[in-house]
């Protein structure tokens, strides 16, 4: 059925003119925001947490941390999120997911370029991957195609085998922080095959949606104990009030 449903909309986004994906209205181009939602919505921008990327409300000494970061640091070395999380990113993150929107991971991708440096040309992309048998009911993984478009449009591989979901996770919203730890923990591992792929490399973790932080934690505490030299997380949107 999913997998139907993106067909249909492949064709769709295909046959009809481009429309703003936030509000509906007809705009110039595919992959736009009309000009009402483009400013309605909260781009992240410097100054930001050194360790986490939290944008911080006013300008900090370069190298500050945020609070949270000083009491747990985080596993992965921070966070590059387009957008805050709220009723219009959410548009993009939902359409995406559950309403195989796959033309939205084409916006979301072009957006999270801006993030890549000269310096990540030798770093590997890696989505976030899904267990299995939700990947088999929803047809597709969201965070593998916009991987797959920032991949192919900055010219940096993507790997889709060297971290694998072995535990199904239930939605970690309306949990404690210690529940999800704890829910998350040991969820992603690294095949022995894959070690000496993730050994000494830099890796672009990338995900819709960055919530709480547990689950990209996890998977950058695999890649690490695999021997990743640096973790950075990419997503669309995330997360910024308790
Ligand atoms: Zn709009
Ligand atoms: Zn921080």
């Amino acid at each position: 059925m999913a997998a139907l449903s993106s067909i249909l909309n492949a064709v769709l986004d295909f046959a009809l003119p481009p429309r703003c994906p936030i509000c509906g209205v007809t705009v110039e181009g595919d992959h736009r925001f009309c000009l009402g939602c483009w400013q309605k919505l909260d781009f992240l921008v410097e100054p930001w947490c050194a360790s986490c990327g939290k944008p911080f409300e006013f300008a900090q000494a370069a190298g500050t941390k945020c609070a949270a970061c000083l009491i747990e640091p985080p596993d992965h070395d921070g966070v590059r999120a387009v957008t805050a999380y709220d009723d219009n990113s959410a548009v993009l993150a939902m359409g995406l997911k559950y309403g195989a929107r796959l033309g939205f991971a084409n916006l979301i991708a072009n957006h999270m370029a801006r993030f890549v440096d000269d310096d990540m040309t030798d770093s590997l992309i890696v989505p976030v991957p899904l267990h299995r048998q939700r990947l088999w009911s929803r047809g597709f993984n969201q965070s593998v195609l916009i991987g797959k478009l920032l991949a192919t449009a900055n010219d940096i591989p993507m790997r889709t085998d060297i971290l694998i979901r072995r535990k199904a996770t239930p939605p970690l919203r309306s949990m404690s922080s210690s529940q999800r730890q704890k829910t998350v923990n040991n969820a992603f591992h690294v095949p022995d095959r894959a070690k000496k792929a993730v050994a000494g490399r830099s890796i672009i973790l990338v995900d819709d949606v960055y919530t709480s932080g547990a689950t990209a934690n996890a998977c950058a505490k695999a890649l690490k104990r695999s021997g990743s030299e640096r973790v950075l997380v990419f997503c669309w949107a995330r997360v910024l009030k308790d």
